[in-house]
């Protein structure tokens, strides 16, 4: 059983075809899915493709979103986090975080909404998906202020000891497509050392495409495309499985495993879309 930690099915690149999306993945043994919204605005829509596909869901507020976003969303998160309290499906605040690669951004107030939502997650008892950028020492300072249930670092790209400072905390370190490129030196150092609890698989889909879906500018320029998509996930398994020396079961199990350690709620769904491959 595979777990993608990390998929955007609610973007508008999955629009035309989610089903399909949704079952090719089912089809190679990706069990369990979680969708993290990016802004209030999609909430509703992302708590209602979880529940029409047999996946899991998160809630917050995006960095990359917070320039136009306001306290007025923060109330929404809180109000919808109340509201559904009670889904099973709904597993963690997220995406929440900070963004100091994408220049021209207003760091203050990614600051503002990541600290918020932080307090906000640490209130409903749930923990969190973070996204990280350039960001890692400013996250940790957050996470020293704010108590919250551990979570995932997702898409992780910083250095060792911040990703230990993260295992410290209680958080998986979310592994996809960045993983596959052979030039991706610390990432896939991270992958092959770091202790096996830390490693979860995510594809973060439509973004971050593997290796082998990776189109140029040029090429992409004139016509081509390189939507990622739940499905990858078994292959980034692979390459992970191979940099770690583990069969494909192995990997496979250890991930779902921190996974569930990471999002507990995710462990109480079933999983109906489990496909047996013996
Ligand atoms: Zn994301």
């Amino acid at each position: 059983m595979w777990i993608d930690t990390h998929c955007h099915l609610d973007a508008p690149e999955f629009a035309a075809d989610c089903e399909a999306v949704v079952q090719r993945a089912r089809a190679v043994g990706v069990a369990q899915m979680v969708l993290p919204a990016v802004q209030a605005a999609d909430f509703e829509r992302v708590r209602s493709l979880a529940h029409a596909h047999d996946a899991a869901y998160a809630l917050g507020i995006h960095p990359l979103f917070v320039d136009r976003a306001d306290a007025a969303d923060l109330e929404r998160l809180c109000a919808a986090l109340q509201a559904h309290r009670d889904d099973p499906r709904l597993v963690a605040v997220g995406e929440i975080g900070l963004d100091h690669f994408v220049p021209g951004l207003d760091l203050q107030r990614q600051q503002q909404f990541y600290l918020a939502q932080l307090k906000i997650a640490r209130d409903a008892a749930l923990p969190v998906i973070l996204h990280v950028r350039r960001s890692a020492d400013s996250l940790l300072q957050g996470l020293r202020r704010i108590d919250v249930a551990g979570g995932i670092a997702h898409a992780f790209n910083g250095s060792e000891v911040q990703a230990r400072q993260f295992l410290a905390r209680g958080f998986g370190l979310g592994f996809g497509g960045a993983v596959t490129f052979e030039r991706a030196l610390q990432i896939r150092a991270l992958a092959a050392g770091l202790p096996q609890t830390a490693l979860v698989l995510e594809t973060d889909a439509p973004d971050i495409p593997p290796q082998w879906l990776y189109r140029t500018a040029a090429e992409r320029a004139a016509g081509a495309t390189s939507r990622n998509e739940p499905a990858e996930l078994p292959r980034i398994g692979a390459v992970l499985a191979q940099l770690r020396g583990w069969s494909l079961e192995d990997t496979a199990r250890i991930t779902a495993a921190n996974a569930h350690a990471a999002l507990p709620r995710l462990a109480a769904l079933p999983q109906p879309g489990a496909v047996d491959h013996g």
